[in-house]
């Protein structure tokens, strides 16, 4: 399939080098360029928050594709160029380097960028955020030359810091304005057994703490917690959530959503502009999992959007979006959740939380009213939650019970539950 113009993707992460891909795998054999701002090739940012920030020889082992990729695929790379402007009438669109490209179709990857604290602007000496493999590298190189450290935030990237530095000898403190830690992303449950882990790996956790001033001084940053207390440190993460890399979209007049800020996307990864689509967490789309319009940040979501925006770009009809999927590595466990969480779910256990043995496999599930298994949290347990995957099919409701009674085997109870479900229902 050929066009006349090349297919544009703005952004060469994970959302725009998988979509690239998928093009090819696609059948797409005419041109495709791909402009990032960074200067590496694609990389994947999982690890940054990981296995990047203690050891320096994971930097050549992240990246999305093996080297030689883009070349052997025909995929024009112009990295370190950003693009400024996209005249969507005219299909136009402006870089950096003065450049102007033509295209068929654009895709925006554009991703998110750290949020930062107000008065804190981004270079504040001893203050980092994560987002690029250049900040993995800077705090990388700040962490061991410290031997201690703050983290404001304990959402999954504060904790996943925290973690690797505890792990690599720092005194970590974390202070998080939530009661518990992961506020949005699981249940109160799950929150108080995490935070039994951080804690047994000494890390001084303060939740219900706000700051009332943060503020840089001579020897690294004050933090004034409003009880009254000041901290004083010379390493601070600022780990507070992202925000959508939005400015090209809004300058380039798509539809936002007025309450998340992402680029609107229908189902196809459209946007409001013809012959433009957008994947990954600069979006918004609508969610059957959630019922509603959300941003998902995650590895899962940007290659699922990325794959159904190519297909649509090709005009091929692409399977719909895996159920949302995220993983997190923090503390010597593997924690995988699956559907998303939301308010009025119940949610039960499956293992017993507070056995000492902390390689014990755990199940946490959340159904609905309807007995609709909604959100399913495992620790150290991916197999499992796997099996669990046809069991948040909207037609299917569980017998919560019984599937988290750990003397029946899982297997059985989800082959019992999915014949239920498909068997005719009693006159
Ligand atoms: C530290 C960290 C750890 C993570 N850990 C996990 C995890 O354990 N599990 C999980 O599921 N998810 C994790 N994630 C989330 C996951 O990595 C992201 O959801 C995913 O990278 C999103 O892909 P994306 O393509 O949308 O954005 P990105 O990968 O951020 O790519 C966007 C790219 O677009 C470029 N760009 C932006 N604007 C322009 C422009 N105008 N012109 C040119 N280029 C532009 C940016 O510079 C960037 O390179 C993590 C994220 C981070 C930051």
């Amino acid at each position: 399939m050929r066009a006349l113009h090349p297919i544009l993707i703005v952004g060469a992460g994970q959302a725009g080098a998988t979509a690239a891909a998928a093009l090819r795998t696609g059948g797409f054999d005419g041109r495709i360029v791909m402009v990032g701002r960074e200067a590496p090739l694609p990389y994947e940012r999982p690890p940054l928050s990981k296995a990047v920030l203690s050891d320096a020889a994971m930097d050549a082992r992240i990246g999305i594709h093996p080297v030689g990729f883009h070349a052997e695929q025909a995929i024009e790379l112009r990295l370190g160029v950003e693009v400024v402007a996209i005249d969507t009438a005219a299909s136009v669109a402006r870089l950096d380097d003065g450049s102007s490209l033509a295209f068929s179709r654009c895709l925006l990857a554009t991703g998110g960028h750290a949020r930062a604290l107000p008065g804190l602007p981004p270079g504040t000496p001893g203050v980092h955020t994560i987002r690029t493999l250049a900040d993995a590298q800077a705090l990388r190189d700040a962490m061991g030359r410290h031997a201690s450290m703050v983290v404001l935030g304990a959402g999954f990237l504060g904790l996943e810091v925290a973690s690797t530095a505890r792990g690599m000898g720092l005194a970590v403190t974390v202070l998080e304005s939530a009661p518990r830690v992961l506020p949005r992303a699981v249940p109160p449950a799950f929150s108080d057994w995490l935070q039994r882990r951080v804690r047994e790996a000494c890390v001084d956790l303060h939740l219900d703490t706000r700051c009332a001033s943060i503020t840089p001084v001579p020897e690294g940053i004050a933090l004034s917690l409003e009880d009254g207390t000041c901290i004083r440190t010379s390493l601070l993460v600022v780990a507070i959530g992202q925000a959508p890399e939005v400015a090209l979209a809004r300058a380039s007049g798509l539809t936002l959503h007025p309450a998340n800020g992402g680029i609107c996307i229908d189902a196809r990864c459209r946007t409001s502009a013809p012959n433009v689509y957008a994947a990954g967490d600069c979006t918004s789309q609508h969610q059957p999992h959630a019922g509603e319009e959300i941003r998902l940040e995650s590895w899962q979501s940007a290659n699922e959007q990325a794959r159904v925006a190519a297909a649509a770009m090709l005009g091929i009809d692409a399977a719909p979006a895996a159920t949302p999927w995220f993983w997190t590595d923090q503390f010597g466990c593997n924690v995988q959740m699956m559907g998303l969480p939301s308010g009025g779910l119940a949610y039960r256990w499956r293992g017993d939380p507070a056995a000492a043995d902390p390689a014990s496999k755990l199940l946490l599930l959340g159904t609905d009213d309807e007995g609709r298994l909604r959100h399913a949290i495992a620790v150290d347990a991916g197999g499992d939650l796997r099996q669990l995957r046809p069991l948040f099919e909207p037609d299917v409701t569980i017998d919560a019970a019984r599937l988290c009674d750990p003397t029946l085997p899982l297997r059985q109870c989800v082959r019992d539950a999915r014949a239920a479900a498909t068997a005719p229902s009693p006159t």
